[in-house]
Parts: structure tokens; C-alpha cells; sequence
């Protein structure tokens, strides 16, 4: 299982599967991605090899030069197209690696206040409560913030909001998430492997920390929300 993400200025599908093949080794039964295009979000997702949503890609090209991907290990739902990541819930994208324990009574909440799952995931929990917040009148980066607090579990994450194409937001505690740092571009991955071919310029989140990553850089905020500052790493992964 893995994740990946570009805020770039060229075209970003393509690369994205591309690095979804370096994260291969993990092993995945599915994978997917998502784009923001003349500002609506879009995806594509397949069941089985990453040879799958290369074809899905190619009969139906994804644009876009912001995005995330990923290759999913099924913990809660069946491996099938329809519980593939990216989940889309009213204009938010979210990808997930890890288990959200509290899933549950936060899903019963939720579909008791109305909200329409269309997943058997986990994961779809965070698409959801962060699309409540927001109806709620909080901000992006508000929202994301008490999501983080609601939810419990093991989680790398991305996040797109259709309505801020630029930027993506990233979480992290357990499964690791790092950041790369490109020229004009920057990137998320599983690991720095991933994001070798792009750049070898790499911060790692710690636990509980979670970020709003831009073209030219990236704000960290711990679980707090206070900003922290990580240190950049020169990878040695081979591109
Ligand atoms: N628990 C999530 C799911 O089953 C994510 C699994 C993963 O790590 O890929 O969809």
C-alpha cells in the first residue's frame, strides 16, 4: 500500500502512477487517482495491478498538474472499484494507509445526522467528517484540523479540496509520509523511494503531524496545531 501526491505545474498523472510502481514492493490489491482539472475534481480506480489503471488512463485520460494516488491493501471493505481510493464526498478527495479504529460510532454518527456513505472503508469516514465540517462553515485547514482530532487509528493521508486547487493536505501517525521538496514543485510519497525520480530533497512527518502543502512549500502543524518545523534530509534512494 502507498500514496503519492504532486502539486506541480506540468500534467501529473502519469507521474503519479509512475511512483505508485516504486511503492509496488508494499503489495496492494487496487489503486486510483485523483486530480483537480479546471476546477473540478476527477478520478479514475481499478481493481488489481497498476496495469489496470494505466488502461483505465489511457481510454480515459485524468488532467490536471495537482493530484494523489494510491495502491490500497483492503482492511475494511473488499477489494473492489468501488472501495478504492481516492473516496470523493462533496468536493474532498482522500486517500488513506492505515486503519481508523474509531470508524464505526463515527460512521453511525454521521448516517444518523444523514450523511450517505457510498464505501464499506474506513477511510471513508475522513472524506465524510471533514465535508460535515466544512458544511458546519469551517475552513479547510480548520477542518482538517478536527478531523484529526475526531478520528483514532493509524493513518497516512492526502486530501484534495476541489475548492482550493493548489494545495494538498497530508497527515500522519503510524504509517510513515514523507515530504519532497522540487523546483517549482513539491510531492508527497509513502517513502523517499517513491519520490526519488522527482527529487531527493525530503522531509518526514513525525507522528500526529499534518501539513498544507503548496507549490513552493510546506506549513507543518503538529496535532495541536501549533507550527513545528521538521528537518530536510538528503535521500540517498536511487532514481
Ligand atoms: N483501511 C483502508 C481501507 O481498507 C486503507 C487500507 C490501506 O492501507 O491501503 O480501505
Amino acid at each position: 500500500c502507498g500514496i503519492v501526491g504532486i502539486v506541480g505545474h506540468q500534467p501529473v498523472s502519469e507521474r503519479l502512477v509512475d511512483a505508485l510502481k516504486r511503492l509496488e514492493y508494499r503489495g496492494y490489491d487496487s489503486a486510483g487517482v485523483a486530480t483537480i482539472h479546471d476546477g473540478a475534481l476527477d478520478r479514475r480506480r481499478a481493481e488489481g495491478k497498476l496495469f489496470n489503471l494505466e488502461a483505465r488512463l489511457k481510454e480515459e485520460p485524468l488532467a490536471g498538474t495537482i493530484g494523489i494516488a494510491h495502491t490500497r491493501w483492503a482492511t475494511h471493505g473488499a477489494p473492489t472499484e468501488r472501495n478504492a481510493h481516492p473516496h470523493f464526498t462533496d468536493g474532498i478527495a482522500v486517500v488513506h494507509n492505515g486503519i481508523i479504529e474509531n470508524f464505526a460510532e463515527v460512521k453511525d454518527e454521521l448516517s444518523a445526522a444523514g450523511a450517505a456513505f457510498q464505501t464499506e472503508t474506513d477511510t471513508e469516514v475522513v472524506a465524510q467528517l471533514l465535508a460535515k465540517y466544512r458544511r458546519d462553515g469551517m475552513g479547510r485547514r480548520e477542518a482538517m484540523h478536527a478531523m484529526l482530532r475526531r478520528v483514532r487509528g493509524a493513518y497516512a493521508l492526502a486530501v484534495l479540496f476541489e475548492d482550493d486547487p493548489s494545495t494538498i493536505m497530508a497527515a500522519r501517525n503510524g504509517p510513515p509520509l514523507a515530504i519532497g521538496h522540487g523546483n517549482g514543485e513539491m510531492f508527497l510519497g509513502s517513502d523517499a523511494i517513491a519520490l526519488a525520480p522527482f527529487t531527493n530533497d525530503i522531509t518526514y512527518l513525525n507522528d500526529g503531524d499534518w501539513a498544507v502543502v503548496g507549490k513552493t512549500g510546506a506549513h507543518i502543524f503538529d496535532i495541536d496545531g501549533n507550527v513545528v518545523t521538521r528537518p530536510r534530509h538528503v535521500s540517498t534512494a536511487a532514481a
